[in-house]
């Protein structure tokens, strides 16, 4: 790999904590710290994203690259670091926070001239990880090392995921945080991005009072990741705001399209990008339900709960809009702004589900129609993936209670079977008014709606097999998620098994990790 093209250049650009001292404090005043990854001595590769590799200009793989791959082995040059910043968490805020197990390699330029971040996670201690070991286990890493590529392959805006390893040593966790910890197997991921930057950095700086410095942030941040904003003065600042309103409801609308729930929307976890960021107890969605929650710490309140995303993201982009309210200097403007994003967002996911269901265009009428929807799909306890992987392949002489039941995650009885009856007739006649062919429609619905999500149940089995030393399952997820849209291996496209229904790691997943 072409490790030693890693360059540095945000540490040239800012001011930083040069100790290398990874013992927890606040670092006022600058926007990172450098820090060296720590040793393991006994690596063990477990998968390897070559295309990604390519693509971003680190080449191919070889057996001297493993130390690299788990941040133990550095170019002599490389100067490695972790960055501050600060966030809301739960709707609270939560001071400074940072890079707690994520340390930067650097950036790398591809041929075409396309810059990449590489960071590892679980490299080791920073002096952003307070009291916590910046270790991550197998569990969380094969999690997110898959996830990660899973929503590229669907279309949906994220980080990458470029090694998964184990590190050879043991991490303690108390995965119910009831007073049980359990050593795990302690394992690092390399990903990738655009860029790492989170609202939290932004927030930092504002909190602080430093001024100059988020100014100077956000310069850079327009100038190397927004080449759409050509404005300048506060105009730039006022377009960067919309941009990454816009940004973040079109995220928004991609994870309803897909049955995602990021489980964490702290503003920390927020990417300035519009990426989805930092993988901890997600979920894709099995049966459809707004109020579904994977994350047993959010279970209180239900606050990062599937249906309630839009809303998280708005209360998040207006915490974000108080911290450049000095640079950009216009109340009115930001709250009108704030406003526009409730508008944009609703209209954005109607038309997103016009998609799903084939239809030509959003109407007048549809929004009673999606409201229906909603209401039968929770009712019936309909998977949303494979809900509209069967509308797709009605015709007028289907069997709705055998077509539909057996994707359902309860028994259908009389009164359940007419509204389902009830909303099927709405459908085709809504298709009726369609202004596009059945095959357009068909198609359209074919590549919005996804045939292979990447289950938790899925995840759950595949990190068994990984833990007792096979990847079987490992290697044919991965295929699955480079084709989500095709029915590789049926297997994979099925509703999850009762047997799931309430298993710890799987149904509900705890922070720990
Ligand atoms: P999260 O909710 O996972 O995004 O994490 C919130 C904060 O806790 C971030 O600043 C993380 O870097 C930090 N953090 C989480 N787990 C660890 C860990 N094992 N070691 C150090 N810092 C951690
Ligand atoms: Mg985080």
């Amino acid at each position: 790999m072409n490790i030693e093209h890693i360059g540095q250049p945000f540490l040239k650009k800012f001011p930083g904590d040069f100790s290398n001292n990874p013992l927890q404090r606040n670092t006022p005043k600058v926007l990172f710290a450098t820090v060296k990854p720590a040793e393991f001595y006994k690596p063990h590769l477990i998968a390897f994203n070559e295309a990604l590799s390519e693509e971003i200009g680190l080449g191919k793989f070889e057996e001297k690259d493993l130390n690299f791959l788990v941040g133990s082995q550095l170019p002599n040059n490389m100067q490695t670091y972790a960055t501050a910043y600060a966030g809301h968490q739960f709707g609270n805020w939560a001071g400074q926070l940072g890079d707690g197990r994520a340390i930067l390699a650097g950036e790398i330029t591809n041929a075409n001239g396309k810059k990449t971040e590489v960071q590892w996670k679980g490299a080791g201690a920073t002096p952003y990880s307070r009291r916590a070991d910046g270790r991550a286990v197998l569990r969380s890493s094969v999690r997110e090392y898959l996830i990660s590529e899973a929503m590229y392959h669907l279309g949906v805006p994220t980080t990458r995921a470029l090694s998964l390893a184990f590190t050879g040593e043991d991490v303690i966790r108390d995965i119910m945080y009831n007073g049980n910890p359990q050593y795990e197997k302690g394992a690092v991921i390399i990903r990738t991005a655009e860029s790492f930057l989170r609202f939290g950095h932004f927030e930092l700086m504002f909190a602080q009072g430093e001024h100059k410095l988020l100014q100077d942030l956000l310069d850079f941040t327009i100038e190397n990741y927004f080449p759409e904003i050509v404005s300048s003065g506060h105009q730039k600042y006022k377009d960067f705001f919309e941009n990454v309103c816009t940004r973040t409801a079109d995220l928004m609308v991609e994870w309803f399209r897909v049955g995602f729930v990021h489980g964490v929307m702290n503003t920390d976890n927020m990417s300035i990008l519009g990426l989805t960021i930092d993988y901890g107890p997600y979920s894709m969605m099995d049966e459809y339900n707004l109020n579904f929650t994977p994350n047993t710490t959010d279970l209180p309140g239900r606050r990062y709960a599937f249906g309630k995303q839009g809303q998280i993201a708005h209360w998040n982009l207006w915490k974000l809009a108080n911290a450049l309210q000095p640079i950009i200097n216009d109340e009115n403007f930001l709250e009108n702004t704030l406003k526009d994003f409730g508008i944009y967002f609703w209209e954005a996911h109607d038309k997103m589900l016009c998609k799903k269901f084939g239809f030509d265009g959003l109407k007048k009428e549809d929004a009673e129609f999606f409201t229906n929807w909603q209401g039968l799909m929770q009712e019936l306890q309909l998977d949303h993936t494979l809900f509209f992987n069967q509308l797709e392949k009605i015709t007028p002489d289907t069997d709705l209670n055998e077509h539909f039941s057996p994707v359902a995650y309860t028994v259908f009885n009389e009164e359940k079977i007419n509204k389902l009856e009830d909303f099927i007739e709405q459908y085709r006649s809504r298709l009726h008014s369609n202004s596009i062919s059945k095959q357009e429609s068909l198609k359209l619905m074919e590549t919005t709606n996804p045939k292979f999500i990447l289950r938790n149940y899925l995840l759950y089995e595949c990190i068994e097999e990984i833990s007792s030393g096979k990847t079987e399952m490992l290697v044919k997820l991965t295929q699955a998620l480079e084709h989500p849209y095709q029915e590789l291996f049926p297997e994979f496209s099925k509703k999850r098994p009762s047997s799931y229904n309430n298993t710890a790691g799987c149904s509900t997943l705890s922070c720990s990790s």
